[in-house]
């Protein structure tokens, strides 16, 4: 059992720079937590402060539902792996895993057991006796993953692990990492800037902005219902289309109107606006490049929200197609069928799908329907 709690922390460097503001957060056990936001955002200072390696300047740590505070980072049974491992050169990859345990004094034949243990979950009995100049990025980095599962601790932190690899090493990490979690079972926080890791190794994702938590969720409901217009933006590639548009009420309808554009709303959030007092002001209209369809695409042939489109680039990525055109001063993307066969210039019909709308408050720029 490993639990994790953070309650109110907040972390001022000694320059007065506030990185935290009153962070909480509840982590079960196995859980696998993301932390995720653009840089500077606080996310590699949360999870030094879980690992003691910042302190935290007002709030509580708690692991297990001991309070955490004081602990000097070795007796918090945690194991950290970072960006910027660094692996013994002068030593095999067994002597890397084993010396943690060595200089704890462990006794032979138990290291013996946990290293062999750790390069058969890692896959890599077979470079037991190689240096880490004769393994690639990817090994070496699993090699320092095998360094902190040998230590079997209690929660693992993983401050951007994969960011030194490249694109296709990062995507058979990913999963190397995802099926780590599910054979160790230990509870594991996760930093990275990269959605896309965020979206897929997460059971919970922390989205963060200027040292604020924004919305803590499952990577479906991030998806599905952002909390504000920011989570909407970050998670998502290509991101989001959004929009201001002025919303107006004409014989019980609800319209919405910009960049020359019309479209009726359904009842539902038709309803959610009228009752929030939005009708004749203006909100921020979001929708995914996936809700967006082409004419051809007669199932969302809903003539009353459909918008016109002079497409400016054309991109056909085999299985998908990326329609690029400009609404008002914003670039905005159709994620279309391959099917769909258009030129730049084309001036084309797009309907959009009116039940994954997304409306955003203008000023504070929390979600007003999803
Ligand atoms: P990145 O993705 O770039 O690593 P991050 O979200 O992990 O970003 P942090 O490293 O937690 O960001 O830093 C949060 C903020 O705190 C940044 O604005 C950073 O400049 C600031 N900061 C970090 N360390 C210190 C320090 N020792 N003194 C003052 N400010 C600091």
């Amino acid at each position: 059992m490993s639990t994790v709690r953070l309650e109110h922390v907040f972390k001022k460097y000694p320059n007065g720079f506030e990185a935290v503001k009153d962070f909480n957060l509840d982590i079960a056990d196995k859980e696998f937590i993301i932390f995720v936001g653009p840089s500077g955002c606080g996310k590699s200072t949360t999870l030094r402060m879980i690992a003691g390696l910042e302190d935290i300047s007002s709030g509580d740590l708690y692991i297990d539902d001991k309070r955490m505070n004081d602990v000097e980072p070795k007796d918090r049974d945690i194991a950290m792996v970072f960006q910027n491992y660094a692996l013994y050169p002068h030593m095999t990859v067994y002597e890397n895993m084993a010396f943690g345990l060595k200089i704890r004094k462990f006794p032979k034949e138990e290291i013996d057991k946990k290293v062999h243990e750790a390069a058969r979950i890692l896959d890599l009995e077979h470079l037991l006796d190689r240096k880490p100049k004769a393994l690639s990025g990817g090994q070496r980095q699993r090699v320092a993953m095998g360094r902190a599962i040998v230590r079997n601790p209690k929660v693992f932190l993983m401050d951007e692990p994969l960011s030194n690899l490249d694109a296709k090493l990062r995507g058979q990490m990913r999963i190397e990492i995802s099926k780590l979690h599910q054979n160790l079972g230990t509870t594991m926080i996760y930093v990275t800037h990269d959605q896309t890791e965020a979206m897929t190794l997460g059971t919970r994702i922390v989205v963060m902005k200027d040292g604020v938590v924004q919305q803590v969720d499952t990577p479906q409901n991030l998806y599905d219902k952002p909390c504000n217009k920011f989570v909407a933006g970050f998670i998502g590639a290509p991101q989001m289309n959004m929009v201001a548009a002025d919303v107006a009420e004409s014989e019980g309808k609800v319209y919405l109107s910009f960049s020359g554009q019309n479209i009726r709303l359904d009842d539902e959030r038709a309803a959610v606006l009228k009752d929030k007092g939005y009708i004749g002001k203006k909100i921020t209209l979001g929708i995914r490049p996936e809700d967006l369809h082409e004419e051809a695409d007669v199932a969302y042939a809903n003539t009353e929200a459909c918008i016109d489109a002079e497409i400016r680039v054309y991109e056909m990525l085999g299985a998908e197609t990326f329609l690029y055109f400009d609404m008002e001063h914003s670039n905005w993307t159709a994620r279309v069928n391959p099917s769909v066969k258009v030129k730049p210039g084309d001036k084309v019909k797009l309907y959009m799908d009116t039940t994954k709308l997304h409306a955003f408050d203008i000023d504070t720029e929390e979600a007003v329907f999803n």
